[in-house]
């Protein structure tokens, strides 16, 4: 047994029902921003899938919720694979060793490189950073090096200022090493929580060990990483025990390092190359669910970005982003060399195929506001100290003033005619609509500097 996971906690608590009045009460309670218990959580997950009435109450908590802190800014990202050679055989992936007919590639740094200037050719700022757990390869002497080139890169206006990364959990040693490389967040999925299946699903290689990924986001704390990214992989077992256990671990690190999670991840499992598994999930989760245990989330951990990826279809992203959604992937590749000569086996279907170009002008057009902002890691807005200005409502502050001047940079430099027009349209409707008279100047200066020629600007 470990002190992070309490198996028999969750199941007891997984068919937990309310009534309607119970209901209104967790979703009033969840309104006031302090997060709602286990408990409530299992009640709101077991709303069923077919009580329409009920569903859109939640549904609408969630949105006024997430409006209220993260106001309209959606956080855009790119993925950027550098190996697919990987000594684990995890039931789900294409990369699994045991799937023999894919072609691998282990990106030299210098290839990296090129990779990473494409993505910064479309706009992007912030990318993820992930590779197969392959020691040989992609060893922590190889992550230093291609970070420091990448830091390095300047296209045209704009540069990658932040870079996260989702590798095999590492001691506490190592993480300190990783961390003095300047990432941003360290980002780690558990897959399943449950023990017994996670042995299952994860056969072999040093992946099999459920409790050293467990307690990888404890390592990473206590070598000083100040934001970690955790979330299940949904599609292996029932998506409500997923749910709560994702909640457990956020509380136990929230408890013992008085700083939760910076971001939860909602990934689910898809059709990957060779992987008969990924076509036949035991337990496969409907949109409803999906979108049930996004907005619980978002009630749940208010102050916890979440992070969606590609792996949606465009329709899905769009409620999604209604529901809770805080940061998305666009334009994504998940195959090592994607951006560039496209050769290599990909590590599971993308959802969602368009362009940054065309996922900015959607998102203009429906009034989110999308931000390119990698401010407050670089001013040291992080872990508590970012929690301690979110918790008040504080950091909306930055944020809408950062993601209009990063959003201006993408639109002057990267945009297409039409969502430059649109995009600048949106910026100066948004400015007129700040009412406090100081940030609404703070926002016209900085946009202004960037119309000016300015770049990463920020506060
Ligand atoms: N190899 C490392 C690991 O497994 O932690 C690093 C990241 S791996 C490239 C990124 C994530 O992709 C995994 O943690 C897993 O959750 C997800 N993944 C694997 N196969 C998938 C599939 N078929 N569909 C969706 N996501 C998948
Ligand atoms: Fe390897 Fe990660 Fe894929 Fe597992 S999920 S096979 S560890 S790349």
């Amino acid at each position: 047994m470990n002190e992070i996971i309490n198996e028999e906690q969750i199941n007891s608590l997984l068919d937990i029902k309310a009534n309607e009045s119970q209901i209104n009460e967790i979703l009033n309670k969840a309104l006031l921003m302090k997060g709602i218990s286990l408990e409530e959580t299992a009640k709101l997950l077991n709303i069923p899938d077919n009580n329409e009435e009920e569903l859109k109450k939640l549904f609408d908590a969630a949105k006024l919720l997430k409006e209220k802190i993260y106001g309209k800014r959606i956080v855009l990202f790119a993925p950027l694979y550098a190996s697919n050679y990987c000594s684990n055989n995890c039931v789900y992936c294409a990369f699994r060793r045991d799937n023999k007919n894919i072609k691998r590639i282990h990106l030299t740094p210098a290839q990296v490189v090129e990779e990473a200037r494409a993505i910064m050719q479309l706009g992007h700022k912030r990318i993820v950073l992930l590779t197969g757990e392959d020691y040989i390869h992609s060893g922590l002497d190889y992550i230093e090096e291609i970070m420091d080139r990448i830091y390095h890169e300047k296209v045209f206006n704009g540069e990658i200022r932040r870079i996260n990364i989702n590798i095999a959990p590492l001691s506490i040693e190592d993480f300190k090493r990783l961390n003095s490389f300047g990432i941003g967040t360290y980002q780690l999925f558990q897959e399943t929580y449950k023990k017994d299946l996670y042995s299952k699903m994860h056969p072999a290689g040093k992946k099999s060990n459920y409790e050293w990924r467990l307690e990888a986001m404890d390592r990473a704390m206590e070598a000083g990483i100040s934001d970690v990214g955790i979330g299940p992989l949904f599609g292996m077992t029932d998506y409500r025990f997923e749910t709560l256990a994702t909640l457990m671990h956020a509380n136990h690190l929230d408890q013992k390092y008085k700083c939760g999670p910076h971001t939860i991840s909602v990934p689910r499992i898809e059709h990957a190359q060779g992987v008969d598994f990924s076509d036949n999930l035991p337990a496969p989760l409907t949109n409803i669910q999906f979108k049930k245990l996004v907005a619980t989330l978002r009630l749940a951990v208010p102050y916890t970005g979440i992070i969606m990826s590609t792996r949606e279809t465009p329709a899905l992203r769009r409620e999604l982003l209604d529901l809770g959604i805080s940061q998305i992937s666009a334009g994504s590749k998940v195959n090592p060399g994607g951006y560039t000569d496209n050769i290599a086996t990909e590590q599971f279907e993308l959802g969602d195929n368009r362009t940054l170009d065309e996922v900015i002008r959607e998102l203009v057009d429906n009034n989110f506001i999308p931000s390119f902002c990698t401010a407050c890691y670089r001013s040291g807005r992080v872990g508590k100290d970012f929690m301690d200005l979110a918790k008040p409502g504080l950091i909306k502050r930055f944020c809408n003033t950062n993601a209009l001047a990063t959003l201006g940079e993408y639109l002057l430099d990267y945009a297409s005619e039409d969502t430059k027009k649109a995009g600048l349209a949106m910026i100066d409707k948004e400015i007129d609509a700040i009412e406090d008279p100081k940030l609404k100047n703070l926002a016209k200066e900085k946009v202004n500097l960037v119309k000016n020629g300015n770049r990463d600007v920020y506060v």
